[in-house]
């Protein structure tokens, strides 16, 4: 019944936590969202029921940016100094239209191929009409992954060539509690690319990472239609996790692990949306602001945290949170939050065959145990 055994295993023993059994914080979002569908998903398993297609078109996306950030380079006789992921990236010489023709074949049929592919779950938007939503999705992908390559323009303060590390794995102790992850992207700010160049190996990073002027930032790439508000934004904990887990955590490189030892200096999502063009003159109902054909959608820049001291203030009121979402799992009262149902919930259908008898038994179950911990 496991639909990932992996993601299973981390739930299931005394050790959930720990360094070989880290949380994941993507599990965390989910029991603080609904605890039925972190118990569904996994303490029983069960596989997802419907797949959305702004994810099928992020995870293509996403593929298609590492590739032209890292796959690229990656040999297995480099030296670590000259292998991807790393800060050494762009002392390959590879032009950035080579980067790109990588990319793009990347994409090239992979799209296509997720949302075609009946092992997988049905994904409710295709349903329809499949061929016309198969080729709005591919073309959309496309064309973000197109602007994202392409973007080295004069309406973008950031720059491509800003990316010294893409999807990098990390591993960091939080109030006792192991978590892992993956950060899209570690960019150097223009300031520091100004002084220093975007050309470094690992002695040359530690030589100069401690100066003033010398800055990072971590950066979420997000493909989705929806984008967070003000209290999605300051109530955001992967992005700050993530860069405290730069600060003093562990990434981990080709099997390589090392520590950063630096605060980025900002955090923000990088919404690759914003990179297409309007394809006809268009006024923002909103803000009036009016677009002509061709003119970029927007900044794709939202920021999460704009200084190192207003991540490190944040974060301290995130350690609570982090702390009872933890006992929240540990204790296994995985109560459902009827209220966010419809929205995003991919086992409702499992959810609705158990309700009732699965809910009642699981959590009097739970509370009975509590109870009797509390006596002692
Ligand atoms: S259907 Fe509702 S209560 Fe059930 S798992 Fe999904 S979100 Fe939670």
């Amino acid at each position: 019944m496991a639909s990932d055994d992996k993601e299973l295993k981390y739930y299931v023993g005394q050790d959930f936590g720990s360094f070989d059994n880290p949380c994941h914080q993507s599990h965390f979002s989910t029991f603080g969202l609904c605890g039925m569908q972190f118990d569904l998903k996994y303490i029983n398993g069960f596989p997802e029921e419907i797949r959305r297609l702004n994810t099928e078109i992020g995870t293509v996306d996403h593929q298609g940016i590492e590739s032209y950030h890292c796959k690229w380079y990656l040999s297995p006789n480099s030296p670590i100094d000259h292998v991807v992921n790393g800060i050494v990236a762009y002392k390959n010489d590879k032009t950035q239209e080579e980067k790109y023709e990588r990319a793009r074949q990347v994409f090239d049929g992979e799209l296509e191929r997720r949302l075609t592919d009946p092992s997988k779950a049905p994904i409710k938007q295709v349903q329809n009409d499949p061929k016309k939503a198969i080729k709005k999705a591919c073309d959309d992908g496309f064309e973000m992954l197109d602007a994202y390559c392409n973007c080295n323009n004069e309406d973008l303060i950031l720059t491509i060539d800003d990316v010294v590390m893409c999807e990098v794995d990390v591993k960091m102790k939080i109030e006792g509690i192991w978590f892992e992850g993956t950060i899209d992207q570690i960019r150097l700010a223009p300031h520091t690319i100004k002084k220093y160049g975007n050309r470094f190996t690992w002695d040359e990073f530690e030589a100069c990472k401690n100066e003033k002027d010398f800055s990072i930032y971590c950066v979420d790439a997000k493909t989705g239609i929806m984008i967070p508000g003000y209290y999605g934004l300051i109530n955001s904990l992967q992005l700050r996790l993530y860069s405290v887990g730069i600060q003093c955590g562990t990434i981990l490189i080709n099997n390589n692990s090392r520590c950063l030892g630096i605060y980025p200096e900002k955090g923000f999502i990088y919404h690759t949306r914003k990179l297409q063009r309007h394809k006809r003159n268009y006024t923002n109902p909103k803000t009036k602001q009016k677009f002509k054909p061709g003119d970029l959608k927007g900044d794709p820049i939202i920021t999460v945290f704009n200084s190192e001291k207003e991540l490190v203030d944040s974060f301290s009121r995130f350690k609570k949170i982090i702390t009872s979402i933890y006992n929240g799992i540990k204790l296994g009262v995985y109560i459902p939050n009827i209220y966010v149902c419809d929205s995003f919930c991919n086992v409702a259908e499992t959810c609705t065959t158990f309700s009732g008898k699965h809910i009642e038994d699981d959590v009097i179950k739970a509370a009975q145990e509590v109870a009797e911990t509390m006596e002692l």
